[in-house]
């Protein structure tokens, strides 16, 4: 229909179109992806919960997939996790329906079974086979307890009906119960459940028909199915394209895309993964069924969805970290204000990686996520006059979340841009999205009216001058410095300067630290030429990580064929261990994998003797080492700037100090941004 000239085109036609499922109406074609968040088990959870699921709501999500919960006790991850296999959990989750349609707003509940990837002893799986990344051997069902958990999926259906939720989504991917009973990989039976694959998938069918038989006509069933596995034994895609349409015969109302196992050596959400890379598949599935299809993993952008909308690769897309990060995606995206999007970055650091630490996920680039009804950021009492110096991620969130409490903020920055550190991070290949964030910043404060001094570098005696309310210092760190007896300065370079490519360094180096910088520093150099053409950029990573998008062979793996790394490189650290080893659960892989694989030579237990003619002399582990490199980099760590302090307290004011200036050990963007947001929140 055209559009009438009366009104204004919609900016995302297609994201923002409605979608009749089952006996709802979407209002759009944004899915809030399912995220176990561990507000699940926290105490007052279920209230958090609501309050967090009702502001998506309110922020315009099309429809909600809570985090998964087990419809079997044994099903559970860990002993300890949420399920959700009794009348009284599921009562306990009618305030979060409640607040969720209160809203205007529509959830369904996923289903999980763990099956092999549970961390206990009770876990069960289609056969005894432990998983690589589980302490625990399964047992291998019964015929009977088969037969009782297909029933649990059906009866935890019903009891979500009850609970007031609008749907379910089973999950069948991602390497849990249902995918280990369709694969070869985990499931080794000889009976009814095993060997062909119509028996392989035989359990996924019931599943599905069993729920079916459960619920009312119009209540949603998703069922989350694998497209491509990413593990030796996994599905071929000729299995997929059977499973399908029988998913949609057994009663599912709309089929969801889940790519890799957790087991898998191939990254598929992390920054480095290009976005909406595995649309493509799809749009193979669309074609396979006539019940709507929905996109997933790497979509945080609603440009980016509305194209995979556009071109027809999906019906729907599922967004699970943008969420996250901005309850408010789809209604910025609707009034014209997508550059308001606080963009997730994909950096897994403060969701992912705080889930596998047991502690609730929250979001690096917003604080308040998860935390709803703990951080309320109310109108100031006063208006004050506020001073922050340093427009790094701390200086940042601290000015913007003061002005929009209604203070007067002055921001001031040495550098000519926002950003600080952050700015170096954006320029590591794989990490463009953190440029996203300054865009973020860079309107809000533009909104809010913050007064940006830029190219300012201020000094205790013009603060004093300035009559302020309050002074906070976000004014960071300073690189630390090593000692390398003999290295001449035109050896020996800083990582900013490497970064910022107003140094060159040689063809072969050596790293000193290998902290998260230290291999960002190492990404960089081996990278080569960092292409700026996102094809090319999407073409490298399937390459470099070995996937085959046809999903010809089981798993849809194939040799990795990497481009030869652009400079021999060491990367060196003082302390006795395997660097790399404390780098974050959900990404340290990945960066050591892709180093290894660049032929870093990565060594620990490091001595720095000193610099010659020859190159660097070192000892590892007490043993005299030359290594023959033209330049040594210091990512050596870091020390608090905090030049100001004392200046200030001789002229009697007491500053504020936040992120790098407050304390510069285990600093990064997460914990800088949250003290930032703090103390605005106290101002
Ligand atoms: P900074 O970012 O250092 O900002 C301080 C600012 O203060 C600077 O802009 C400086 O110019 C300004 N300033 C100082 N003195 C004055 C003065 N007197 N007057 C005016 N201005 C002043 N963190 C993550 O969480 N995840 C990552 O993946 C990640 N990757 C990184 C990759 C690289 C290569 C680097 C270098 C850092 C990375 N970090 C990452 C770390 C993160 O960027 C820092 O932890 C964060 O920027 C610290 O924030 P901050 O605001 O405390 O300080
Ligand atoms: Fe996205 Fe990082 Fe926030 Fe997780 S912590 S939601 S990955 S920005």
């Amino acid at each position: 229909m055209a559009a009438s000239p009366l009104q204004p085109l919609s900016p995302f036609p297609h994201l923002l179109s409605p979608l009749v499922l089952g006996g709802v109406r979407l209002p759009n074609r944004a899915i809030m992806g399912s995220m176990h968040t561990g507000l699940e088990e926290a105490p007052d959870g279920h209230r958090r919960m609501a309050a967090y699921y009702a502001e998506r709501a309110r922020g315009g999500a099309g429809l909600i997939v809570t985090g998964g919960l087990s419809p079997s006790p044994e099903g559970v991850q860990w002993d300890g996790m949420a399920d959700f296999s009794t009348d009284a959990e599921a009562e306990r989750h009618r305030p979060i329906t409640a607040a969720v349609h209160a809203e205007g707003g529509l959830i369904c509940l996923q289903l999980l079974h763990s099956g092999r990837y549970a961390h206990h002893a009770r876990s069960l799986a289609p056969s005894a086979l432990r998983s690589p990344v589980s302490p625990a051997t399964p047992r291998a069902m019964t015929g009977e307890e088969i037969e009782r958990t297909l029933d649990d999926y059906a009866r935890a259906a019903a009891r979500a009906e009850q609970a007031g939720y609008d749907g379910v989504e089973i999950m069948g991917s991602e390497g849990y119960l249902i995918h280990q009973f369709l694969t070869l990989r985990a499931n080794l039976r000889q009976d009814d459940w095993g060997g062909a694959y119509a028996n392989r998938m035989r359990f996924a069918l019931e599943a599905v028909r069993r729920t079916r038989a459960r619920v009312a006509p119009g209540f949603i069933v998703i069922f989350r199915i694998s497209l491509l596995d990413l593990v030796e034994g996994g599905s071929t895609w000729q299995e997929v394209a059977q499973l399908a349409p029988a998913l949609e015969s057994a009663g599912a109302t709309v089929l969801n895309s889940g790519i890799g196992w957790h087991e898998s050596r191939v990254p598929t959400i992390a920054t480095l993964v290009p976005r909406a890379v595995f649309a493509g598949l799809t749009r193979r599935l669309r074609a396979l069924v006539k019940i709507p299809v929905v996109a997933s993993n790497r979509i945080n952008d609603p440009a980016v969805a509305e194209e995979i909308l556009a071109r027809g690769d999906a019906d729907l897309v599922s967004m699970a970290r943008p969420f996250l990060a901005d309850a408010f995606f789809v209604r910025k995206a609707a009034e014209g204000r997508a550059d308001e999007i606080n963009t997730c970055i994909a950096c897994n650091q403060a969701c992912l990686d705080e889930i596998f630490e047991q502690r609730p996920a929250t979001c690096l680039v917003n604080p308040r996520a998860g935390r709803e009804t703990q951080m309320v950021f109310r109108p100031a009492r006063r208006r004050r006059r506020v001073a922050v110096v340093g427009a790094g991620p701390a200086g940042l969130s601290c000015a913007l979340t003061a002005a929009e409490r209604g203070h007067s903020v002055s921001l001031f920055d040495a550098a000519s841009v926002i950003g600080g550190q952050f700015n170096l991070a954006r320029l590591i290949p794989g990490k463009e999205e953190f440029a996203q964030t300054l865009r973020y910043f860079a309107r809000r404060l533009q909104q809010t009216g913050v007064a940006l001094q830029l190219g300012h570098r201020v000094d205790a005696g013009e603060l004093a001058q300035g009559q302020w309310d309050a002074v906070v210092l976000a004014t960071g760190v300073l690189p630390r410095e090593v000692a390398l007896p003999g290295a001449t300065a035109d050896r020996v370079l800083g990582y900013a300067d490497v970064i910022t490519g107003r140094r060159q360094a040689g063809r072969r180096v050596a790293i000193v630290g290998a902290g998260g910088i230290g291999f960002d520093v190492a990404e960089l150099l081996t990278h080569g030429q960092h292409d700026k053409d996102a094809a090319h950029e999407a073409l490298r990573y399937i390459s470099e990580w070995g996937i085959d998008l046809q999903g010809t062979v089981p798993g849809g793996l194939v040799p990795p064929s990497g481009t030869p790394p652009a400079r021999e490189v060491w990367l060196l650290q003082r302390r006795d261990e395997k660097p790399g080893l404390r780098l974050a659960k959900t990404t340290g892989w990945i960066r050591r994998t892709l180093l290894a694989r660049r032929g870093v030579h990565m060594l620990g237990g490091v001595g720095y003797q000193r610099w010659s003619a020859e190159g660097l002399h070192v000892t590892v582990s007490g043993v005299p080492r030359l290594l023959e490199v033209d330049s040594v980099v210091l990512c050596a760590g870091q020390e608090s700037l905090r030049t100001l302090e004392a200046p200030l307290r001789q002229r009697g004011i007491e500053p504020l100090f936040i992120g790098g200036s407050r304390q510069a050990g285990e600093l990064d963007a997460m914990r800088a941004i949250r003290d930032g947001t703090l103390v605005a929140m106290e101002l």
